[in-house]
């Protein structure tokens, strides 16, 4: 398979920050978890609810995963989006999934963002923001709750 420009070279669960979430080596705040799936908070996000759902498995783009694992990769941020809209009432929301380096893939694990939008911010241009990880938590609860 031929791979996507990135000016690094391809990591591996031990050099790759999502897969060291999945292995919870490194803290996150995780909304969503099944054997091949997982779904956590982006830390610096678009909007509260920002989340980021990933295979468990190691692989930098959608070109490195079977075409029925894509599919259920969607299937579970799909199921993600109904929960992340619920827990935060936003009225729409955007999936974004980047692909390579020159689409502003900065974490070489593939990765599908789930990003709520509301009415008010139709238009208009959104900035990232940080929340204190008391909000993160909450956040992170609501969504669990609607999971649940
Ligand atoms: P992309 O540009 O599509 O590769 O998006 C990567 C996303 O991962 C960005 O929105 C970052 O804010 C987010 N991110 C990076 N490191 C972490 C982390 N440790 N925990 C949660 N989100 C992260
Ligand atoms: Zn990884």
């Amino acid at each position: 398979m031929r791979r996507l420009a990135f000016s690094t070279p391809p990591g591996g669960p031990d050099s790759c920050i999502f897969c060291q979430i999945v292995s919870k080596k490194s803290p996150s705040s995780v909304v969503y978890e099944d054997d091949r799936y997982i779904g956590f908070l982006d830390i610096y996000p678009f909007s509260r609810g920002h989340t980021l759902v990933c295979p468990k498995e190691h692989g930098e783009t959608i070109w490195d995963m079977e075409e029925a694992d894509i599919a259920q990769l969607f299937q579970v941020a799909s199921k993600v989006s109904k929960a992340v809209v619920a827990a935060v009432g936003a009225d729409g929301f955007r999936f974004v999934q980047n692909n390579g380096e020159a689409a502003n893939q900065v974490v070489a694990h593939v990765h599908v963002h789930v990003i709520p939008v509301k009415m008010e911010d139709r238009g208009r241009f959104v900035e990232r923001r940080r929340f204190t990880s008391e909000e993160m938590e909450a956040t992170a609860r609501a969504i669990r709750k609607e999971l649940a």
